[in-house]
């Protein structure tokens, strides 16, 4: 059954039995946090809803006194040591080793899913098409620019300057023009077209959004995934985290929203 915690004024969840208690384990939902699932009236206090460890009694040592044990270390204290995570007791000296596997086998709420290599490369295709056109576009004003007299061209060598000057033009524009796209974009947005239109977001490894600086160095930092034959792109395929080189580079990832 699912639970819901509220943190801060706002409410996370669903998130599964398993989930719950490793935000429980990790210190996230503590004894005063508000929690509710199916079947309960109100939100409630979590140490209201807690429940209880069936663990054994005390053993009583050789002194009198009553020991529990570490479910760490194994080691046997006075029950009141003890900190109670779940149905789990854990000593002081094993509590940041302990706290720290559960957060790592955390799924946190709102997790982020990192988009894979095929919808980016869709993103992309989208993207590109768009950029042609543009491209085209401007590939239509600089012929009237440099009037170049097509039915006799490669006749001369001023001709052939010509071609090359455009030819030059038109990549420099490219440049600017698919940089400030992709910052604009991204900057503002967060995506781009094509990413809008697969759904995909551009984010900070913490979630956050990107600022147009981070954008441009991204959008330059492409040009390596580029150069290494497309290698920094294909590695988004095979990283964990979904992390094409540019992503590495900028601290970076896509995801889907
Ligand atoms: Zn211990």
């Amino acid at each position: 059954m699912d639970w819901y915690y509220g943190d801060a004024g706002r409410q996370i969840g669903p998130i599964d039995e398993a989930s719950f208690d490793a935000l429980v384990g990790a210190g996230v939902i503590r004894d005063d946090t508000l929690v509710w699932r199916p079947g309960l009236g109100s939100w409630q206090k979590y140490q209201t809803v807690r429940p209880v460890p069936s663990l054994p009694p005390p053993l009583i040592a050789a002194d009198g006194s009553a020991v529990r044990f570490c479910s760490e270390c194994g080691k046997p204290y006075p029950p009141d040591d003890l900190a109670a995570f779940g149905t789990s007791l854990v000593c002081a000296a094993c509590k940041p080793a302990f706290t720290q596997k559960m957060r790592e086998g955390l799924q946190p709420a709102g997790a982020m899913r990192y988009a894979g290599f095929w919808i980016r490369f869709v993103a992309v295709i989208v993207d590109g098409v768009a950029l042609y056109i543009v491209g085209l576009i401007f590939f239509a004003i600089a012929m009237i620019f440099f009037r170049i007299d097509w039915a006799n061209v490669g006749r001369s060598q001023a001709d052939l300057m010509q071609l090359l000057a455009l030819e030059g033009v038109l990549v420099l524009c490219n440049v600017i023009v698919s940089a400030a796209y992709e910052t604009w974009m991204l900057g503002r947005f967060g995506a781009t077209a094509g990413k809008m239109a697969c759904s995909l977001l551009v984010v900070k490894s913490d979630g956050s959004k990107i600022s147009y600086q981070r954008a441009l160095g991204r959008h330059f930092a492409k040009y390596l995934s580029s150069f290494t034959l497309a290698i920094g792109y294909i590695m988004a395929g095979i990283d964990e985290e979904k992390r094409s080189l540019h992503d590495r580079i900028c601290d970076t990832r896509v995801i889907k929203k």
